[in-house]
Parts: C-alpha cells; sequence; structure tokens
C-alpha cells in the first residue's frame, strides 16, 4: 500500500506512521527526518537545508524531490510506503504522480490527520525529539525511551518559529486537500485524540 500523510506540523503524522510501520512494515519516508540527517552528517545537502528549516521556512522542491525520487527507488519500498512530509505543495504533488507513473505505481490514499491549530502549538512547544533516531515525546523525557539517545527541542519547534509553521501549512500544504480530493483518494481522520484511538481509525480506513 502507498500512503501520503497530509496534516499540519504537529498533528501526529510522524506517530500514526511510525505505528502503521511496525505492523505492517511498510517503508517511512519523512523528508523532514531525511533532512534532519543530512544536516547531522555535514553533507552539501544539509548545509543547502539548514537554514530554510531552523526559520520554518520549506526547502527548495528541487533538493527535497530528488530526496524522495532515492528513497521511491530503494529496495525497502517496493512493498509500500508511508511518505510523511511531502509533498508540502501543489508542485511536489504533481512531481510525485509523474514520479510514480514513471515507476507505474499509483497512491492508494492521502490521508489527512487533522488537529486544531490552537492545539498544535501547544503540542509542538511541549514536544521533545530524540537526537538518534527522531522518536518524540513530551518535554521532561530526558532520554529516549525507544533507544535511549538525548532527547532534544528542535530550533523549529520554538514558539518563535511554530506560527511561521502553521502559516506555511495553511498558505502551501493545506491546498493539497482539494488536490487529492479531486483524485478521490483523500481521507481525513480526527487527530485531536489519544495515540490508539487515532491508529484505531487509520486502519479502518484503509481497510486494514
Ligand atoms: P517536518 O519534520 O516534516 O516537520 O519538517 C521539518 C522541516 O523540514 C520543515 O519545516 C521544512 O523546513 C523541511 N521540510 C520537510 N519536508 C519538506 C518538504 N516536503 N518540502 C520542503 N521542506 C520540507
Amino acid at each position: 500500500m502507498n500512503i501520503v500523510l497530509l496534516g499540519g506540523p504537529g498533528a501526529g503524522k510522524g506517530t500514526q506512521a511510525q505505528k502503521l510501520v511496525e505492523e505492517f512494515g511498510f517503508a517511512h519516508i519523512s523528508t523532514g527526518d531525511l533532512l534532519r540527517a543530512a544536516i547531522k552528517e555535514g553533507s552539501k545537502l544539509g548545509k543547502k537545508a539548514k537554514g530554510y528549516m531552523d526559520a520554518g521556512q520549506l526547502v527548495p522542491d528541487d533538493l527535497v524531490i530528488d530526496l524522495v525520487k532515492e528513497r521511491l527507488e530503494a529496495d525497502d519500498a517496493q512493498g509500500g510506503f508511508i511518505l510523511d512530509g511531502f509533498p508540502r505543495n501543489t508542485a511536489q504533488a504533481v512531481a510525485l504522480d509523474s514520479e510514480l507513473s514513471i515507476m507505474e505505481r499509483t497512491l492508494d490514499a492521502a490521508l489527512l490527520v487533522s488537529v486544531d491549530p490552537d492545539v498544535i502549538v501547544k503540542r509542538l512547544s511541549s514536544r521533545r525529539t530524540c537526537r538518534s533516531c527522531g522518536y518524540t515525546a513530551p518535554a521532561g523525557t530526558e532520554t529516549c525511551p525507544r533507544c535511549g539517545g538525548e532527547m532534544y527541542q528542535r530550533d523549529d519547534d520554538k514558539p518563535e518559529t511554530i506560527q511561521h509553521r502553521l502559516d506555511v501549512y495553511a498558505t502551501q500544504t493545506a491546498p493539497l486537500v482539494e488536490y487529492y480530493k479531486g483524485h478521490s483518494i483523500l481521507k481525513e481522520v480526527d487527530g485531536d485524540r489519544p495515540v490508539d484511538n487515532v491508529y484505531a481509525d487509520v486502519k479502518a480506513l484503509l481497510n486494514l
């Protein structure tokens, strides 16, 4: 199954993706995680992306599209994938469609995890992320419950950047809801509930 996850920053896309990956073995393709890994490695891509990410802006399309194309071609993505954080605008959605059509593959669903922006601001400002594996947990968690790595606050989870990320989502990414409605693959789940309740609905919506 090939799935795109949509939803504002902090809506819980990564958490739901993680659960689907653990239960069904899909490849988890998170452009945010891939970009953070590139920054950590100090690669050319990481150097180009860092300024945009710290400012809560989108990294230029060509950089992200190349990253996703490479990941879609990897062996582990052939049995199904979950795209988390991509596409983020219409140009990326069109590029994804054309890449998939070259690969003779299709998207089965675009799943929108909806959460009210006020809830998102609260969630993100208290979110901590593992430096090693990207696991997220509330503030106060100092050691990653999954891998024992150090938990830190992402620069773009600081209050001054959160509003900007929400604005970027509203203007650039939210139009994709109509895009995927037009392709008759949009599904929507209320993300403002406990993780397991959201997950039960996600599976039902995806017929899993
Ligand atoms: P995320 O972890 O998905 O919240 O992404 C963190 C940051 O990475 C975003 O605020 C952007 O700066 C960058 N980013 C992630 N995915 C994309 C994308 N598809 N297009 C452009 N920038 C992205």
